[in-house]
């Protein structure tokens, strides 16, 4: 089965219009591989924006939802508001949200259900600290945020795309290497065949995140369960459109 290569550029916290508009503009204009799915995730002051801009060209990511369709829940978007937004996709469980917001694997969990619910794609993403990988701990961690997620989707595999980022690799300039990204993309897949099944191990995309920079994606887009990248720092430069190339 072949997998579409998708690259999500996560803008995270930054940007303002104008600079939001000439991110897009620059994408626009660009050779875009026509076999890479590209979505970019915004803040959400700038969906609409990004939506209009975007004129169906790129996919448009939220960075995050609540749990529920609506109701008090004061600062918070449900995934309902977002498809009538005409947003499609949804970051959740970025290990920002994870860490500096407190999210549990249950709270994500019920974040990727309900969003699935609404009918929204979502890039769900997971990751070990250093710490925890210098404890040998990083299939047992990646294994237990994505049991979490196995629950929530159930047989919604086909509206969602994993995110392994590394969380020491997050912005820190120190990419996976690509043996290392190789080896637990491969060994999620193997453990996704005995816990989700054998079609969802073969088919969901995995991407790759954690300072994905021009110079890196070649190397790492090579690897064979690596499917895309989420991109970072990098997305709200020009080299965004060499990462989305890497493949060419
Ligand atoms: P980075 O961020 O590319 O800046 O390391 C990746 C991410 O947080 O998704």
């Amino acid at each position: 089965m072949t997998r579409k290569f998708v690259v999500g550029g996560n803008w995270k916290m930054n940007g303002d219009q104008g600079q939001a508009k000439q991110i897009i503009e620059t994408l626009k204009s660009a050779q875009l591989d026509p076999n890479v799915e590209v979505v970019i995730g915004v803040p959400a002051i700038h969906l609409f924006l990004a939506k209009e801009l975007a004129a169906g060209k790129l996919g448009i990511a939220a960075q995050n939802c609540w749990k529920v369709a609506k109701g008090a829940f004061t600062g918070e978007i449900s995934p309902a508001m977002l498809k009538d937004a005409g947003i499609e996709w949804v970051i959740l469980g970025h290990s920002e949200r994870r860490t500096i917001f407190k999210e549990s694997d249950e709270l994500v969990a019920e974040k990727v259900s309900h969003a699935l619910d609404e009918g929204l794609k979502v890039i769900a993403c997971i990751g070990e600290t250093l710490e925890e990988r210098e404890a040998g701990k990083t299939e047992e961690v990646v294994f237990r945020q994505t049991k979490a997620l196995v629950a929530a989707i159930g047989s919604r595999w086909s509206q969602v795309v994993l995110a392994y980022e590394p969380v020491w690799a997050i912005g820190t300039g120190k990419t996976a290497s690509p043996q290392q990204a190789q080896d637990v993309h491969a060994s999620l897949r193997n453990w996704l065949s005995s816990n989700a099944s054998p079609d969802v191990a073969e088919s969901v995309r995995i991407q790759y995140g954690g300072s994905v920079t021009a110079t890196n994606a070649k190397e790492l887009a090579a690897c064979p369960d690596i499917d895309g990248f989420l991109v970072g720092g990098a997305s709200l430069k020009p080299e965004f459109v060499d990462i989305v190339n890497a493949n060419l």
